[in-house]
């Protein structure tokens, strides 16, 4: 999508710093990260947020969840110290870029209740 910083970062038309790429998702480096382990997964498509996916994103949602995320967190170390995953979705959520991306946060122990 014309004007979307991720889809252009998926495009690689906006440099970034790649930990994971197939033909569906690609995951990056956060340039503002919050723990020693901060990466943000997209699927390469444009979807706004976790709201607009739908039943024809069963293959790609079942992809990142049960063979994406648990490569990634493996290849960063992370896999059994643990880590966060999170959606910010919306107004309320905080959601600052409209294109679907779940944080891949650890590397350190995470505070909790989040503010
Ligand atoms: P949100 O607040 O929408 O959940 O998260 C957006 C995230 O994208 C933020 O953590 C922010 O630091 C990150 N971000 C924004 N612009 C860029 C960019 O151009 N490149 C990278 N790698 N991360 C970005
Ligand atoms: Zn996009």
């Amino acid at each position: 999508m014309a004007d979307c910083i991720f889809c252009k970062i998926a495009a690689k038309e906006i440099p970034s710093n790649f930990v994971y790429e197939d033909d569906l998702v690609a995951a990056f480096k956060d340039t503002n990260p919050q723990a020693p382990v901060h990466v943000l997964i997209i699927p390469k498509k444009h979807v706004k947020s976790l709201l607009e996916l739908d039943g024809s994103d069963k293959e790609l949602t079942a992809h990142i969840f049960c063979e994406v995320i648990p490569k990634i967190a493996a290849e960063l170390g992370v896999a059994e110290s643990g880590f966060r995953l999170v959606a910010n979705t919306g107004k309320d959520g905080q959601q600052t870029v409209e294109h679907l991306h779940f944080h891949l946060i650890g590397g350190r122990s995470l505070t909790w209740p989040p503010g």
